[in-house]
């Protein structure tokens, strides 16, 4: 695996294997990786020639200093973890790299109601974050397909949208959520849970595929009612849990002409704050 922290050798190294003819599959993560990220890596390794991962702790799309700060932060394994999974290149670059002091690094699009619910509601700022970086790394790495996960399902959404947007080639591939064996997904972020926290956290999950074993029986305002009851103790702060179409990303109230459902929550535990989502259609 090469490692690259310039743009230029990125590219240097990318253009010569396209003028080989070869397809380059793109992973954009924040790094403490784990096997959620690993599986992307390995369907790109599968499905393109060349698999690049990014590693940069976007500062743009965290709403909360304290998130930021407290991120973690673990680059020599990531970078072990990446040479093991087969990955070919990783591309570590700075914040000054990706926004340049000289350079306007503004970017704006208007993802409409896509980005009015859900994390976008709660979190201001977090999607023109993910839009803002990932619009510079499209540009930088201009890769045939790009790999993402179902965990953060409204995010692959407004990434699909924003790659409509910009008319891109890019194909958008969704790997499904990696969990624990005891369901809950894996975060780079449940390193922060205390051993009582992590015993309890897959709770979260729990609502999730007990709401989707629901479907059809119950009335969606029943299966939403009964996933917040199961959900309401005290060590959890429900920030949401909404049954939405899985394509508008709107809240349903029924299932009459609905292609695909989803069911989102964010629960607050100790000082994290987990995601997580089940499509149940
Ligand atoms: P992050 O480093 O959290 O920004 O995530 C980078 C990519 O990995 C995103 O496309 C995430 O959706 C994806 N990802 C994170 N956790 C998981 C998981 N447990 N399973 C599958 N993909 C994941």
């Amino acid at each position: 695996m090469r490692t690259y922290k310039t743009i230029r050798h990125l590219q240097n190294r990318l253009d010569r294997y396209r003028k080989e003819g070869k397809s380059i599959g793109f992973v954009p993560t924040m790094g403490a990786l784990h096997q959620g990220h690993i599986s992307l890596i390995e369907q790109s390794n599968k499905k393109s020639d060349i698999t690049v991962c990014s590693i940069f702790v976007n500062p743009t799309q965290f709403n909360v200093k304290e998130d930021l700060d407290k991120y973690p932060r673990t680059e020599v394994q990531d970078a072990e973890m990446l040479k093991k999974a087969g990955c070919d290149i990783l591309f570590l670059p700075t914040e000054n790299v990706i926004y340049p002091p000289n350079q306007d690094n503004s970017y704006h699009v208007d993802f409409g109601d896509l980005e009015k619910v859900m994390e976008g509601a709660h979190r201001p700022g977090h999607f023109a974050g993910v839009a803002q970086v990932l619009k510079r790394f499209l540009d930088i790495v201009n890769p045939s397909a790009m790999y993402m996960g179902q965990k953060d399902y409204q995010q692959f959404t407004i990434v699909r949208a924003l790659l409509k947007h910009l008319k891109s080639k890019t194909k958008l591939v969704m790997g499904e959520t990696v969990r624990e064996a005891d369901g809950l997904a894996m975060s780079s972020r449940n390193v922060r849970l205390t051993k009582k926290e992590r015993s309890i956290a897959p709770l979260i999950s729990k609502a999730l595929f007990d709401a989707k074993s629901k479907l059809g029986k119950k009335s969606i305002a029943k299966i939403k009612k009964e996933a917040l009851e199961q959900l309401d103790i005290p060590e959890f702060r429900v920030e949401y849990f909404e049954i939405a179409d899985g394509i508008s990303l709107q809240a349903i109230k029924s299932l009459d002409g609905v292609k695909t459902a989803v069911a989102c929550t964010v629960v607050h535990l100790g000082k994290v704050r987990l995601i997580d989502n089940v499509i149940l259609k």
